[in-house]
Formats: structure tokens, C-alpha cells, sequence
């Protein structure tokens, strides 16, 4: 195995992969592919991560941050279902989907409905629990001790009602069930917690486990830094498509010409589906557009991210100021933002913290790569034995990424992976 020349790092466990002869491909520099790519270089092989931006410029940027092995329950639930036609008729609503593109979603739709069944759902929280269930532990393999200081808090989550008591439904009993530790909180409690929050709310939750980074971005950047100090290379290019052997892809077309491939992972976020199209497999992925807004506030202080639990958007006290992010408004990929939402996202936020500015000082939309059942693809290529896939891990990909990583180079270098992966499969819809 290659010296291992990240300084500080944790050193990597003794395993080795079947050829380390052969390189690695990486596309998308999200936080799955940043993951994925130095997890794959301390299994011994030779990484290339390639970015049509630089790292962490997709929707890893300017999430909300939260690091959440407690947010175990999948999207779609059956008590959330029956609110999602009042949702999209209310422009103030936390789910919006562009009309043109409304024709696209309904095939997506329709399979996020589905999933909302009772069965479904216990079985998809319980993969979920697998997945991102020690993120913090995952990310101190991925930064050096002094790297986990200075970008994690393990600070807890708090989530806020405006009723008299919480209402959280199936959350609870699924929370239970995977046994992660919770704190209801009465009026008294909640403002004790955090005197920002608006008398407005009158309950809460804390879950103690939960925590952020206090900046997503730069997150990411740093764990490909690691990479390249461990003598990994990370390149800014786009993949165009794939130039395919019988045995798979042998080369990359890119908008800086072609680059000869061994194994390729495909790790880019809600631009997977394209590339995968290529090599022939079809996935129900939407684009699920959320929305910051981001500004100084020195009137708000907070010690841990606060979630409007009705609203569903969380404010993140984070460096570059107090993050606001949420909603969820499915769109084509390719579709303008429409900062309409976020300014409406800013509206809800000073209701629940009254000591916010006026207005945000910065706005973003990003995509989250949403899969109906909640559950990213981490699989292998049926035919083309040398692709593996890594993406779709829609509202908590910042928490599933480190063991997402793990489970890629352990895919990779043909070992038995260390949790069940049928929930993860390509071909599972
Ligand atoms: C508003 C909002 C709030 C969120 N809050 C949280 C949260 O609190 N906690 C949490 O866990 N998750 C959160 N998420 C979800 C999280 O941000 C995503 O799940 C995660 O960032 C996805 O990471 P990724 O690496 O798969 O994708 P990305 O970060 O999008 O990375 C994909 C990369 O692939 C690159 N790429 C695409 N196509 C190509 C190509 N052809 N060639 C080369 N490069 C290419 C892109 O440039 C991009 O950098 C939130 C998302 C949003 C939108």
C-alpha cells in the first residue's frame, strides 16, 4: 500500500485491494465523490477526482450543513403525504414543482407515494440508520484531528413547533425503534434552549446526537486537499460521455479532450442520471431544488441548528453568518433558479428568529439528487464490471457521505462491504 502521506490522518486499516495496479476514476466533487475518492486512495489505489467545477461547488456548497445520524425518517411518510396538494397550492409552501416540468416528475412522484407505505418506510428508515449512522466517526477518518475541530460541532439539533406539544408523528416511533436519543422539550425548555426562538413556538425536540459543519464547501475542499496530499490528483474538467470496450469504458470524453479510464465511479450528484443513461442505465432521480439565504446576524446567536418542523427549513449558525435553508421545488436540471423561494424562505425565518435582519445577504439554489425511496445507489455495474455508481442521497448527503465512501472503495476493490447493500442496489425500482 502507498505511504500514506496525509498529515495527521488516521492510519488506514490494513486492507488491500484485489489490483492496486489500476487507478480510479471520480466524477462529481461533491461530498460523495470527495468521500468516495480518499477513501479509494487509503484502500491503495490511485485516484483521480474529476469536477466539472472545483470541489464542493455543486450541492454540497451551500446546504444547511447538518450532520444528522438522527434524521433517520425518509422523505416521503404517510402523514406528509396527505399535506402535499395543500403544499403545492400554497406559495408559501415547503414543496413547489415547475408545471412544465410537472409531466417528467410524475413517474417520480408517483414511486415517492409509494414508498410513503408503512412497510416500505420502516424498512427504508432502517437502511437509512445504516447508512448515516455514525457520520461524525466517518468524518474523523476523512480530516485530521485539528481539520474535525475546526469544521464539525457536535452540537445537537432542535427542532420547533408553533403547537403546545410536537408533532412528530411516525418520526418518533422510527427514532425509537433505532433506538436514537431524543429530548422533548415544553415551551420553558425550547426558549431556555435557544432564547432566539420566537414565543411563537411553543414545543420542541432536541436530538443530542445531531451536529453541522460550520461550512459545507469548505468541507469538502478538504478532504480533496487530503487527497492530493496523499498524491491523488484532482482535475477540473467535464465529462462529456464515455468511450465503451466491451467490458466497459475505456476512456472519458471531456471538454478538455479524452482521458483513458480503468475504474469509474460516478459520484455526480443530480447530474448521475445522464451519465448513467450513457451506460445504459435508466434511475428515478429528480433534481429537488432547495434554497439558502445566508447573512451577518449578530442579533441571532445560536448554539446548534434550529428546524422549523412544520415549515421544514433549518437555520445553521455557521461562519459565513446564519444559513436559512430549505424547500423543496422539483425542476429540470437544467431550469434557472427562482429566488422567489428563497425570499419567501427568509419571510418564514424571521418568524421563527424575530432578531433576524431584514434581509439575507446572499442566495443560492442548489440540487439535491433525490431517489423516491430516500436511498442512494451505491452499487455496481451489471455488465460494465469496471462503473460503480454513488449518488442520490437527496436531503442528507452531507451525513451519508463518509460511509457512502467507505462502502464505494470496498465495492471497488471487491471486498465484502460492511453493511447490507440490497437497500442501495441500482436495480431495485
Ligand atoms: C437546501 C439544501 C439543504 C440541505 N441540507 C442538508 C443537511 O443539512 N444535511 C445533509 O446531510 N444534507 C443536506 N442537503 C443535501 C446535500 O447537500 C446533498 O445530498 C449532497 O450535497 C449531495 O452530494 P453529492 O456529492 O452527491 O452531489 P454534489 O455536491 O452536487 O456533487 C456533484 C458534483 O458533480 C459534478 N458534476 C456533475 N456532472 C459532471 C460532469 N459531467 N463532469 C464533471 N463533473 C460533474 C458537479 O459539478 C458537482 O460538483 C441539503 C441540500 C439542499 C439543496
Amino acid at each position: 500500500m502507498r505511504a500514506h502521506r496525509g498529515e495527521g490522518l488516521p492510519v488506514p486499516s490494513s486492507w488491500q485491494p484485489q489490483d492496486a495496479s489500476l487507478g480510479v476514476t471520480v466524477i462529481g466533487a461533491g461530498i460523495v465523490g470527495a468521500s468516495a475518492a480518499l477513501h479509494l486512495q487509503r484502500a491503495g489505489f490511485d485516484v483521480r477526482l474529476i469536477d466539472a467545477c472545483g470541489p464542493g461547488e455543486g450541492c454540497s456548497y451551500g446546504n444547511a450543513g447538518g450532520i444528522s445520524p438522527g434524521s433517520i425518517v425518509p422523505a416521503a411518510t404517510p402523514g406528509l403525504l396527505a399535506k402535499v396538494p395543500k403544499w403545492l397550492m400554497d406559495p408559501d409552501g415547503p414543496l413547489s414543482v415547475q408545471w412544465s416540468y410537472f409531466p417528467h416528475a410524475v413517474p417520480w412522484l408517483v414511486r415517492w407515494i409509494r414508498e410513503g407505505r408503512m412497510d416500505r418506510l420502516k424498512r427504508n428508515s432502517a437502511a437509512l440508520v445504516a447508512l448515516n449512522g455514525q457520520p461524525f466517526e466517518g468524518y474523523r477518518e476523512l480530516l485530521t484531528a485539528s481539520q474535525f475541530d475546526d469544521l464539525m460541532r457536535v452540537s445537537g439539533h432542535l427542532f420547533a413547533w408553533r403547537s403546545p406539544k410536537p408533532m412528530d408523528g411516525i418520526a418518533r416511533e422510527l427514532r425509537e425503534r433505532a433506538g436514537i436519543a431524543m429530548q422533548f422539550l415544553n415551551e420553558a425548555e425550547l426558549r431556555e434552549m435557544e432564547p432566539a426562538v420566537s414565543p411563537l413556538y411553543r414545543s420542541g425536540l432536541l436530538l443530542p446526537g445531531n451536529g453541522f459543519t460550520v461550512n459545507p464547501e469548505r468541507l469538502v475542499k478538504t478532504i480533496a486537499q487530503n487527497l492530493v496530499a496523499a498524491g491523488g490528483t484532482v482535475l477540473r474538467r467535464r465529462v462529456l460521455g464515455f468511450d465503451c470496450g466491451p467490458d466497459g469504458p475505456r476512456m472519458l470524453y471531456t471538454d478538455c479532450g479524452t482521458l483513458p479510464v480503468e475504474r469509474v465511479v460516478i459520484a455526480a450528484g443530480a447530474w448521475s442520471t445522464k451519465l448513467a443513461a450513457e451506460l445504459g442505465v435508466k434511475v428515478p432521480l429528480a433534481p429537488e431544488r432547495g434554497y439558502h439565504v445566508m447573512a451577518d446576524a449578530p442579533g441571532v446567536r445560536l448554539r446548534m441548528p434550529v428546524l422549523d418542523a412544520e415549515r421544514r427549513f433549518m437555520v445553521t449558525p455557521m461562519e459565513r453568518g446564519l444559513c436559512v435553508a430549505g424547500t423543496v421545488e422539483i425542476a429540470d436540471v437544467d431550469a434557472p433558479a427562482n429566488y422567489a423561494r428563497s425570499a419567501r424562505l427568509w419571510e418564514q425565518a424571521k418568524r421563527l428568529l424575530p432578531g433576524l435582519p431584514e434581509m439575507g445577504s446572499t442566495q443560492w439554489m442548489g440540487m439535491r439528487p433525490s431517489m423516491p425511496d430516500s436511498l442512494p445507489i451505491i452499487d455496481q455495474h451489471r455488465t460494465f464490471r469496471n462503473v460503480f455508481f454513488a449518488f442520490g442521497h437527496g436531503h442528507l448527503g452531507m451525513t451519508g457521505a463518509p460511509r457512502s465512501g467507505r462502502l464505494v472503495a470496498e465495492l471497488v476493490a471487491g471486498r465484502t462491504p460492511s453493511i447490507d447493500m440490497q437497500p442501495f442496489k441500482v436495480d431495485r425500482f
